[in-house]
């Protein structure tokens, strides 16, 4: 008999399957790739909200475990996953950088705010200058996601099937599918919740996000943010991110015209310089309604639980939450009630 079944492989089931070997608890994981998030993530991590200039939840207090939970994979794997980069806000106007000066001098925001700056940056123009985040960067995501089932797979604790709802039994102590019995099983499907029965009637939105990845000649060694984002390719000098889109109206992973223009026309406006699309991705984020995880088990079911509603931010969030989760399976933790489920009524 297992400790765990894990289904979904992103960000969500990696930390938590992560937690689970130093905790020495045996596990087994169902993966189908029907989502993409996590694979297509920018992988940015960067606690402050760039919009309004203020703390995103709870971020900055998560952000050291998050990182220190990634080190340990690449102490492991003795490879590189995180990538510290200072961001470069773009200020439009005088009123912002006034704004960034205020905001710098608050509590939690002077930890990452530099003061601003009129560093050039090849490509582009920006007569208010930059707003310096420091303290930020870039997960590897996909490259990590990438080598943790390639372990899996060596140990044969990786079964890249679609898990099928209706053939779960579940019994007062362990849950039993095609022959495999645990005690207790994580669901962790990213939006591909929407098709879980047990947990399906939770408030997940989800959001569609597109990106482009651009080839040019320019060097651009920070993370810009400006109406998109450009950020470096950790994987291959030369490229970067643009990105991301929002829609909520659209959930399938499909690539589209219309967000390539849209995402192109807000690049020609901040960068001047010659490029080429090399690739296109498109996901869909787990969005809550009221924009906090979804954690717990199933009401009737205490064998059962979930872990989802990452949201735009599973870099910091995940590693944290799956913390929650099994301090709460295993120890009888409370969770949280922010990201408790029971929030909802179920
Ligand atoms: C364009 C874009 C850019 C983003 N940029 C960032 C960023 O810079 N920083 C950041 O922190 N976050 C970012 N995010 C958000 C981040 O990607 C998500 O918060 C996170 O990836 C969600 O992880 P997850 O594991 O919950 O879901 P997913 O990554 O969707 O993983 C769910 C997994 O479950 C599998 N699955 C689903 N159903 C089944 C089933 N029935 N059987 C078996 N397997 C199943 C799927 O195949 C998938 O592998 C971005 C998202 C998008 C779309």
């Amino acid at each position: 008999m297992y400790h765990y079944i894990i289904v979904g492989f992103g960000i969500g089931g990696f930390s938590f399957s992560q937690l689970l070997e130093e905790n020495r608890r045996n596990f087994i994981v169902f993966d189908n790739n029907s989502q993409q998030s996590t694979r297509i993530a920018g992988g940015m991590y960067n606690p402050i909200i760039l919009k309004r200039f203020t703390p995103a939840w709870k971020a900055a207090e998560m952000l050291p475990y998050a990182l220190l939970q990634f080190q340990k994979f690449e102490h492991k794997f003795q490879k590189k996953y995180v990538f510290p980069i200072n961001i470069y806000r773009k200020l439009a106007s005088v009123e912002e950088q006034n704004n960034w000066a205020v905001a710098s001098d608050k509590p939690v925001m002077r930890d990452f705010m530099l003061p601003v700056s009129f560093e050039k940056i090849e490509g582009i123009e920006s007569p208010y200058g930059f707003g310096i985040l420091k303290k930020t960067g870039i997960v590897n995501v996909s490259q990590l996601l990438d080598d943790a089932k390639k372990e899996l797979k060596r140990k044969k604790l990786l079964i890249e099937e679609g898990f099928q709802y209706k053939n779960l039994n579940i019994y007062p102590d362990y849950v039993e599918y095609q022959g495999i019995k645990a005690r207790c099983i994580i669901f962790a499907e990213g939006y591909g919740l929407k098709k879980n029965p047990y947990f399906n009637s939770l408030p997940l939105m989800g959001t569609k996000g597109e990106m482009l990845l651009i080839k040019t000649e320019a060097q651009i060694p920070y993370i810009v943010k400006s109406n998109v984002f450009l950020a470096p390719d950790v994987n291959k000098k030369g490229q970067y991110y643009v990105g991301a889109t929002y829609n909520w109206e659209d959930k399938s992973n499909i690539p589209t015209q219309e967000a390539k223009e849209h995402l192109e026309n807000k690049l020609q406006r901040l960068f001047n310089k010659d490029y080429k699309v090399v690739l296109q991705k498109a996901g869909i984020r787990p969005t809550v309604k009221d924009r906090r995880p979804l954690v717990g088990t199933h009401p009737d079911f205490k064998n059962l639980a979930v872990l989802n509603g990452l949201g735009t931010r599973g870099v910091i969030l995940a590693p944290n939450i799956a913390k929650d989760l099994y301090n709460y399976l295993e120890f009888d933790q409370k969770l949280p009630p922010e990201i408790d489920i029971k929030r909802f009524g179920i």
